[in-house]
Formats: C-alpha cells, structure tokens, sequence
C-alpha cells in the first residue's frame, strides 16, 4: 500500500492531471452500480468519446492523485467525504469488490470496505442526486 502521501483519489473528473479509467457505472433501478476494469487504463480523447453526450463522470469512474490540502473535501488529515459517504449511503452487498486500485485508494486507506460498500454504489457526476448524496458532498472546506 502507498504512503499517505501517495494515495488516490476514487471519484476525480477525467480532466485531473494523471487520472485513470479504473470502473463502469451502470444503472441498476434507476441506481449506479460500479464494475471495476481489471487494470486501471490512462484516459484517452477515445475513451472519452464511448460516452457521446453523456458526461464520462457520469457513466465511467476515474481516480487520480489526492489533493489534500488542494480539494475542498480534506481537513488536513482525512477526506471528510468518504466518512460522509459511509454515514449516508447503507453498505451493498459485495463479494470482495475487485478493484484494481484497492492498494493506492485512500477510502480504503481511511474506512476499509465501508469505503467499498459504498463506492460500489456512486457516479462521480450525477444529473440529479439524491439528498443524501448532496449533502455527504458538502465541501468541508465551506462549512
Ligand atoms: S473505495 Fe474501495 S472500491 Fe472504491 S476505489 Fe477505493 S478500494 Fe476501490
């Protein structure tokens, strides 16, 4: 596993310097569900593309270096939103989670598989989320 200071961060736009392919978002009733790839993969213009005019946030999963003190959601020494994410979404039902960046993922880093229980469950862009959702993303930085 990484260092601190090394870790990833799940849930980043394609635009972030670095950042890689590493799910697929479905809908499962109306709900995402994650597919983990079997090796995370660089963005490309063609990749983008597979989406058309869907947001690739909304339908792929990206994950790029953490931020830290640089994103809205870290306190100095921890992501507040996956400790949101585990308070407001209940866990689904997993067999392992096969995710290929389990070793470098700083929600794993910080909550385990509470963290997988949930992002299993999460499109980084969604049209319309839910309340709970809108509020577990509530920058710590503005509170
Ligand atoms: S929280 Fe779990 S499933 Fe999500 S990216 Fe991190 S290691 Fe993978």
């Amino acid at each position: 596993m990484s260092g601190d200071g090394d870790l990833l961060c799940p849930s980043v736009t394609p635009e972030t310097e670095g950042a890689v392919l590493f799910g697929v978002v479905s809908r499962v009733a109306g709900r995402p569900k994650v597919d983990w790839l079997e090796a995370p993969t660089p963005v490309t213009p063609e990749i983008l593309a597979l989406t058309g005019d869907t947001p690739p946030a909304q339908v792929l999963r990206f994950a790029a270096k953490c931020q830290e003190s640089f994103c809205a959601h870290f306190d100095g020494v921890d992501c507040r939103l996956v400790g949101r994410l585990v308070a407001a979404l209940p866990p689904v039902a997993h067999e392992q989670f096969p995710c290929a960046i389990r070793g470098d993922c700083r929600w794993f880093w910080q909550e385990g598989l509470r963290a997988c229980e949930r992002c299993s469950q999460i499109a980084t862009y969604e049209d319309h989320p839910e309340a709970s959702l809108r509020e577990a993303a509530r920058p710590y930085a503005r509170e």
